[in-house]
């Protein structure tokens, strides 16, 4: 684990979307010496979750042991929570591992490090408002997928005995509520007596709640047009101008005292830093609670602590605003640390990291896949079918080949094709 020749020791926190990326490249590199650390002993590709919420995916398919992954690519892991980093020491502090009663199974551990890379995630605000930590599912990891989909299942049994419709309310109309949306009505078909006919809302209505005057904020009005088309499609109603005020046992209520009953609500309200971002050490936070770095993802504080992925506050060139947290930010971001992180051990100055737009696809389940793709220097198009599916399957593509290797990713490629899921769902939205 120690490179004790070199001293060349990099610990990366976090085994996520970016982190993994970079622990698997990195390993091996020009003698680093690479350790991994994540509070969970599997890694779970977060782009996928709301497919295992909504039951269209199993977990247990796309879940890879960090242990067997440490292994195949030559780093070390360390399972733990991380709890605070010591800037002066360079050293990170570990929280004991606890059983579900609280007994302690292993103890609070202090790694060291050279460099250490911050890839930690982030997590989805309440704002404050009412109710949301009691009464709504948010999907910010395994356990919470885990949960919306025992919720959703009680509530359509229920629905099947009754004859009434299980209502799902989603607050927030950005990829996660939307996509998660369009995949229960494919869910919905599983819980219909045998032979029944599909009929969209028969056993499940579906209400999607934006605070905004339009339906996803944030893209273009010709994107906008055809995702709210498709929405309809799959008998999807959105309601704009939502502000919500609480969200209560069964239902949700807005700021103006509108109700929407919900067997079950969804908390999907944009995304933030992690809490913890600001307990670690002394970073420079931005308004969204992310740590701020320069323009190599080192943090303004410490040149020896890179941050990235949706932990990072990072500005590119040209552009005015932080990057939004996104999959495809953490990946190329894990590509440009890969090829830096040995240069900057050897005390040699690097390039700045570039961000090149890829797109912003949406997976609408049976009813297809839109969005705008380009080759990331401005040039982008509306898509639409089939193309724009293969382009939103690319990602996660792109992930496997990363964590797996060539060979490997190419072989679990093929068995997801297999799966009764049918290939990834993987996507580029911004
Ligand atoms: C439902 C959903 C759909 C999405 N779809 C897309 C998409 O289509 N395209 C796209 O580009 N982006 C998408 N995103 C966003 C994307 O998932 C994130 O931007 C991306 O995962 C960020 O990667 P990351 O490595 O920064 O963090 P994460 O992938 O969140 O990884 C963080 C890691 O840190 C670990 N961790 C956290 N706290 C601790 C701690 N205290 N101690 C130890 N370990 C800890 C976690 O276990 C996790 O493994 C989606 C997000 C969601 C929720």
């Amino acid at each position: 684990m120690v490179d004790r020749a070199t001293g060349r020791r990099v610990l990366i926190l976090g085994g996520g979307a970016g982190g993994l990326e970079l622990a698997s490249q990195l390993a091996g590199k020009d003698g680093v010496a690479v350790t991994l650390i994540d509070r969970e002993m599997t890694h779970l590709w977060k782009p996928r979750l709301h497919e295992f919420a909504a039951g269209t995916v199993s977990s247990t398919l796309a879940e890879i042991s960090f242990y067997m992954l440490a292994r195949m690519r030559g780093f070390h892991f360390e399972q733990g929570e991380v709890r605070a980093i010591d800037r002066a020491g360079r050293r990170v502090e570990l929280g004991p591992m606890r059983d579900a009663e609280g007994r302690e199974l292993a103890p609070a551990r202090v790694l060291s490090y050279d460099l250490l890379v911050v890839a930690l995630g982030g997590t989805t605000p309440d704002f404050g408002v009412e109710g949301v930590a009691e009464n709504a599912v948010r999907l910010d990891g395994p356990e919470d997928a885990e949960d919306f989909r025992t919720r959703f299942a009680g509530a359509m049994i229920r629905a099947r005995a009754s004859g009434m419709p299980a209502e799902i309310v989603i607050v927030g109309s950005g990829a996660t509520g939307t996509e998660l949306a369009a995949h229960l009505r494919n869910s919905e078909t599983g819980f219909l007596a045998r032979g029944a006919r599909e009929a969209p809302g028969k056993l499940l209505g579906i209400t999607v709640l934006e605070a905004a005057p339009v339906v996803m904020p944030g893209i273009d009005d010709a994107l906008r047009e055809k995702l709210v088309e498709r929405l309809k499609q799959l008998d999807i109603k959105t309601v704009t101008d939502a502000k919500i005020a609480a969200i209560e046992p069964n239902a949700v209520r807005s700021e103006s005292g509108e109700r929407w009953p919900a067997d079950v609500a969804v908390w999907a309200a944009g995304l933030v830093g992690h809490p913890l971002l600001q307990r670690l050490a002394d970073f420079e936070i931005d308004d969204k609670g992310r740590i701020k770095v320069d323009r190599t993802l080192r943090s303004t504080v410490d040149e020896r602590i890179t941050v990235m992925g949706d932990a990072a506050s990072v500005t590119p060139k040209g552009s005015e605003k932080p990057l939004p947290p996104t999959a495809q930010a953490a990946a190329q971001q894990a590509d440009y640390l890969a090829e830096t992180i040995p240069v900057l051990l050897k005390g040699q100055p690097v390039e700045p990291f570039e961000f090149k737009n890829r797109g912003r696809l949406v997976q609408l389940g049976r009813a297809g896949t839109v969005g705008r793709i380009g080759s990331g220097y401005g040039d982008d198009f509306l898509i639409h079918g089939q193309f724009a599916t293969a382009a939103y399957n690319a990602l996660q593509r792109h992930h496997q080949w990363k964590v797996l290797g060539r060979l490997r990713g190419t072989v679990a490629i093929f068995a997801d094709m297999l799966s009764p899921a049918k290939g990834p769902a993987l996507k580029l939205h911004g």
